[in-house]
């Protein structure tokens, strides 16, 4: 049975691997698709990885609104079923059981709110793609700057509140995806968060909430849940030379110690485990292997469990992986505000994160689609202001000229 561990003041024990439906296994290309519904969704697949996933201890799943473009709920919906017959008996009563075993997340789409009436709209929507009636946990998805005031605006704690109340959501947390400083003022907004999702992994220790974000979510007693523990699947691909040697050295001195050696994602994965205050870990898995894998990681799992090698290990392949960077940002933010409102360093680091991890523009867009449009490398007038305030004089113009052209590359 997989690690268990505590999770804020939320009387529930999760277990230490919890299963993402973001990045759901994808037929080959030209098969055909068993129904509309699913999209691109290899829904055996998916289902047999969600059973297997149950099977072995995982008790949380996380879906939300936008994920295959609204599939991932919709498969989720139906997979709950279809696990619930094979593993707890049909009807009803099996799902009632498999509800038991498995708790229920998905988000609201904070971004597509125009009018107060949106919130209760999009959450039927989602219960009913889900054909359930409840979700044990709701979160407020991709909390940022202006999110409070949009909070407030849209009536949505309000509605949340209500919601808590008759039973339909049965905790309610937020994601989030911005700097430390919007993260406390998202925490302190309410007192009815009992739960945050937050990015982090050994190369994000300070960006976004990191490091300070989780433990002061967690003196306020929220649980927190990790995603991107991978770097959206960037750490798992195969490192450039340099980091690929310094794992290798290291897996030699822990085989001479008697440890046994480790994957790039388990090195990834035990370091997000060893933080006491993280609840648990969401993989975006692809595929059954990918899910063993993980599993296998998530049974080693332990707080505290990193040696002092372990810990110099990972600060050499952070500098590594950073070494490899084109553009020598350092995210010091001097160059900011700029006059018309590009993240400067936002945008620097996805064409920098392109380069070290591979992936290309395809990986430049998908980050990008999360930034706010305003903030984007196009809205840059070519005023050349921030030049002056860079310490590293970088071409920081120059440098959104290419980055601009290299996420239109179509391919
Ligand atoms: S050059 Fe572009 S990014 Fe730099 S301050 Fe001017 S508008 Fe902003
Ligand atoms: S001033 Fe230069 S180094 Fe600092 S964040 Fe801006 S671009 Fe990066």
């Amino acid at each position: 049975m997989l690690q268990q561990r505590s999770f804020g003041k939320i009387d529930f024990r999760p277990s230490a691997l919890g299963f993402g439906a973001m990045r759901l296994p994808q037929l080959a290309e030209g098969a055909a698709a068993t129904d509309d519904a699913f999209g691109r969704i290899d829904v055996e697949t998916a289902d047999a990885m969600l059973r297997r996933a149950v099977a072995a201890g995982v008790n949380y799943v996380d879906t939300a609104y936008p994920y295959h473009d609204g599939a991932s709920e919709r498969w989720l919906g139906h997979a709950l079923r279809t696990v619930a017959g094979d593993l707890c008996g049909p009807g009803d009563a099996g799902l009632a059981e498999l509800r038991g075993r498995l708790k229920v997340a998905t988000k609201l789409p904070m971004w597509k709110l125009e009018a107060r009436e949106d919130c209760e709209r999009y959450f039927s929507e989602q219960l009913e793609r889900l054909q359930l009636d409840s979700v044990d946990f709701y979160l407020l998805h991709g909390l940022r700057a202006g999110s409070v005031a949009k909070l407030r605006e849209y009536g949505v704690l309000e509605w949340a509140e209500k919601a808590l109340a008759d039973g339909r959501i049965g905790h309610l947390g937020f994601s989030f995806h911005d700097q430390y400083a919007v993260f406390e003022e998202v925490v302190d907004a309410t007192d009815l968060w009992e739960f945050c999702q937050i990015q982090y992994n050994f190369m994000d220790e300070e960006f976004q909430a990191g490091t300070r974000g989780l433990e002061y979510a967690a003196r306020k007693g929220l649980g927190v849940i990790v995603m991107e523990p991978l770097r959206g699947g960037r750490l798992a691909r195969r490192p450039p030379e340099a980091v690929a040697a310094l794992w290798s050295a290291a897996n030699a001195r822990r085989e001479a110690a008697g440890e046994a050696p480790r994957t790039p994602v388990e090195w990834a994965l035990q370091w997000v485990w060893r933080h006491e205050d993280v609840s648990f870990l969401l993989s975006g898995m692809s595929s059954m292997e990918q899910l063993e894998e993980n599993l296998a990681c998530a049974g080693r799992a332990a707080a505290g469990a990193q040696t002092e090698d372990d810990l110099a290990t990972y600060s050499q392949v952070r500098d590594a992986y950073l070494a490899c960077s084109p553009i020598d940002c350092t995210n010091c933010r001097y160059c900011l505000p700029c006059p018309s409102g590009v993240a400067i360093p936002e945008v620097l680091g996805v064409y920098n994160d392109a380069i070290i991890y591979g992936g290309g523009p395809a990986a430049a867009r998908f980050a990008y689609g999360w930034m706010p449009e305003p903030q984007r490398a196009e809205s840059c007038t070519q005023c050349h202001d921030c030049e002056e305030l860079c310490p590293q004089q970088l071409a920081i113009p120059d440098w959104l000229e290419k980055i601009r052209a290299f996420v239109a590359i179509d391919k």
